[in-house]
């Protein structure tokens, strides 16, 4: 190792390490205090410690340099003489030019020290945070964050933009580095806007090379509960239509009317709604005689599906009939559904509660949690907090309790196997 390639992190560090790049060739060697190691970084007490040859290697040649130049011998040593341990793999950051500077930003974060640069961009943060959780040393490289108010600042410097314009790279980072450090804020609003904006890696196609970052399939089980979510949103929204569509061609009478063309409005707004839908591209007409292609699923903006069935015209068949047909009857399904979803409300549930994701997810998940076969809208509108399985009420806050009953009364509407959206539904 050549002299240069040593930077130098703690001046009077009495220790070397060494990093390799995967592919073997670069490598860089950084002067540390092995003790801040130990204290930040459980994976550096294991190799650091006694118990691991690496660890005992340390401690001999600490010994010998003792022996050579006294107490002292950390300031009269040279750097060439220190105790070298290698680490190689820094955990799934993105494509980076030299990992040379990332790792002596964590290196410099573990000494409490500034970073590189003042304020890093959000990529630096997420990337840090990856090589943190690599070396088991999140907790206090989080702490290391919040010090420093790095996320604050992020944070108003995007004030000025709406999120929606965020690149979903960004978006993605944001919800790891929530995730990671601990930032619940940031999990239910970038959770929530994947969910509700759909992924380029929910698509079927093939993933490209450039997305092996972590944030590219978020760890800790999010990346398949958000693509469940979604699914189930979407099911929501289509059952409501199908609702529509059965309930007209049912035969049983719609119009409320009781006039002799009572019949005439049944069929009339049956014909506008199809119509309708198949203008907005939430339906086709499948012919199940010889017809084997199954559409692909929706997949663009949630709010944009929603705006766009807001547009439902009140057609009426005479003057007589002014409030028969899909709109007087949709709009207010639709604000339910909207209620629940919309991102500016304080409302939690469709975006993932962290708290609730790290202490009770098996209770929690959707994608875990046993699909109600029948939701019916009661139990929405009341939206009364039941009661707690016993074993949950044991040790546990009743705030928090309630954040994940809150929560279950949503997702019952959204995994129901069958949800019936009669009820009241004349007004
Ligand atoms: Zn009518
Ligand atoms: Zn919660």
């Amino acid at each position: 190792m050549r002299e240069t390639d040593l930077t130098v992190i703690a001046p009077a560090g009495d220790l070397l390490v060494e990093v390799r790049c995967d592919d073997g060739n670069d490598g860089f060697s950084y002067r540390v205090d092995a003790e801040l190691l130990r204290q930040s970084s459980p994976y550096f007490r294991a190799l650091l410690g006694s118990g691991f040859s690496e660890g005992a290697r340390v401690i001999a040649e600490h010994g010998k340099l003792n022996k050579k130049y006294g107490d002292d011998f950390i300031t009269e040593a040279t750097a060439d003489e220190l105790p070298r341990v290698c680490i190689s793999n820094i955990g799934k950051i993105s494509k980076v030019n030299t990992i040379k500077n990332i790792t002596a930003d964590f290196l410099r974060a573990v000494h409490g020290l500034d970073l590189a640069v003042p304020s890093p961009p959000i990529q630096n943060i997420a990337n840090l945070a990856i090589v943190a959780d690599r070396f088991d040393a999140l907790p206090s490289f989080s702490k290391f964050v919040r010090r420093k108010k790095y996320l604050q600042t992020l944070d108003a410097k995007t004030k000025p933009k709406p999120s929606s314009n965020m690149s979903e790279e960004r978006v993605r980072q944001r919800l790891l580095i929530g995730i990671l450090l601990d930032h619940p804020p940031w999990v239910t609003k970038y959770s929530k806007q994947l969910i509700m904006n759909d992924s380029v890696q929910w698509k079927p196609q093939a993933k490209d090379e450039e997305s092996s970052a972590l944030w590219w399939d978020i760890p800790r089980g999010v990346e398949d509960e958000m693509i469940y979510r979604r699914e189930c949103v979407l099911e929501t929204i289509s059952s409501l239509q199908s609702h529509f569509l059965k309930l007209y061609t049912s035969g049983e009478r719609q119009c409320k009317l009781g006039y002799d063309t009572s019949v005439q409005c049944d069929s009339f707004q049956l014909g506008e709604m199809v119509r309708f839908f198949i203008r907005l591209g939430t339906l086709r007409l499948q012919g199940t005689i010889y017809d084997v292609e199954q559409p692909p699923h929706y997949s663009g903006d949630i709010d944009r599906l929603l705006e766009s069935l807001r547009q439902c015209p009140s057609y009426q068949l005479d003057k007589n009939h002014s409030h028969c047909g899909l709109r007087a009857r949709l709009i207010p399904l639709l604000d339910l559904i909207q209620n629940q979803l919309g991102l500016d409300s304080r409302n939690v549930d469709v975006g993932l509660c962290a708290e609730c994701w790290s202490n009770h997810r098996a209770q929690y998940a959707w994608s875990e949690a046993k699909r109600p076969l029948l939701w019916t809208r009661t139990r929405l509108l009341s939206r009364t907090i039941p009661s707690i399985a016993p074993r949950e009420k044991t040790g546990r806050r009743p705030s928090q309790s309630s954040c994940l009953a809150g929560h279950v009364v949503v997702r019952d509407m959204f995994t129901a196997v069958e949800r019936d959206w009669t009820a009241k539904d004349a007004y």
